[in-house]
């Protein structure tokens, strides 16, 4: 196996849509087609969120779509792929950050920072005015998951412009401390957030290549400060088309986007889904059944960005981080 390593983690909030399929098969692909190997990691921190029947299906869904993976349920043990047993590695970088003077405890609500933060809410939510930034956390601040915490934990994202280019959409730049903040690595309810896990993750998985929806984008840039922070280096970034539903809007699980479920019931097969997948990946031009074999046997690793970029993919939801001087793809 080469050394290029990519994942598909969904969250196992709910049932899986066809948006998150096509998501699925995009990351399976660009590790197929780039000779690299597949996990599927389960992000399931979120415990009041996340349930094992969602898990279940999302595994079934991948299997009957023929979207196999190297690391995951069936191949691997559990900390290998399911967040919730991978505190251990999470508590380890929050020590790391701590001894770094990264961290601090924050007591705002978040109706506190809603009055006083003065920048609009952006893709990643309000950003955060300092107001408890000259805090310092504890000695005795433990990271417990099972304890509601008094405070939330920060990081220190620090000043000055950060730039990265996506190998599907091209490239965005922000200011840090303007556009992002100092953001929540712990949360007062004991969990680690999803910034930080994501990156520990990638980090530990030794992923290089992360393949997920495009309205992940702006979250490149609290995770680049994370990766920076821990010494590592970030992996080539690709975000992909959304898929949307007749009206425009992005499909979503809270509204019972199109299962899969329904497809199989009306009676698809899964080349007849595949093929609904690749077309909106730009991979083929018409929802014609197709195998994920010959999928993978046309292309290569530049087809693969070219039909990826040919889909236009819609970047509202990093528009203002667009960059001005962008290059031609
Ligand atoms: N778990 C996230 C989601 O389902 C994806 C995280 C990522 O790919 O970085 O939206």
């Amino acid at each position: 196996m080469s050394d290029r390593w990519g994942r598909y983690a969904p969250s196992p909030s709910g049932p899986q849509h066809l948006g998150n399929l096509q998501t699925a098969l995009g990351a399976w692909l660009q590790t197929r087609v780039c000779g690299g190997g597949f996990i599927l990691r389960i992000e399931d921190l979120d415990l009041d969120r996340s349930h094992p029947q969602h898990s279940s299906k999302i595994i079934e869904d991948l299997r009957w779509l023929g979207l196999n993976w190297d690391v995951g349920p069936g191949a691997g043990d559990v900390s290998d792929y399911l967040q919730s047993h991978r505190s251990a590695h999470y508590h380890a970088a929050l020590e790391h950050l701590r001894n770094a003077d990264l961290l601090y405890p924050c007591t705002c609500s978040r109706r506190d920072i809603r009055t006083i933060a003065s920048a609009p809410h952006g893709p990643l939510g309000t950003v955060y005015p300092g107001i408890c930034s000259g805090n310092a956390l504890p000695p005795q601040f433990r990271w417990q998951s099972e304890v509601d915490h008094p405070a939330a934990v920060r990081f220190r994202s620090g000043t000055g412009r950060q730039s990265f280019v996506d190998v599907v959409q091209g490239q965005f730049t922000c200011d840090i401390a303007r556009e992002v903040g100092d953001f929540v690595v712990f949360r007062r309810d004991g969990l680690v957030a999803y910034h930080l896990a994501v990156v520990v993750d990638d980090i530990a998985m030794n992923v290089t290549d992360v393949v997920r929806g495009g309205d992940l984008i702006a979250s490149v840039f609290p995770q680049s400060c994370l990766y920076q922070a821990l010494g590592m280096r970030p992996p080539r970034y690709w975000h992909l088309p959304l898929r949307m539903d007749e009206s425009g809007e992005r499909l979503s699980k809270r509204d019972g986007a199109q299962s899969l479920a329904t497809l199989i019931d009306s009676g698809m097969s899964p080349e007849q889904v595949i093929g609904i997948l690749a077309s909106g990946l730009g991979l083929i031009d018409r929802e014609l059944p197709i195998s994920l074999a010959e999928l993978v046997c046309d292309l290569d690793e530049s087809r693969l960005i070219e039909a990826f970029r040919s889909t236009c993919p819609d970047n509202k939801y990093a528009s203002q981080f667009r960059d001005e001087a962008d290059q031609e793809l």
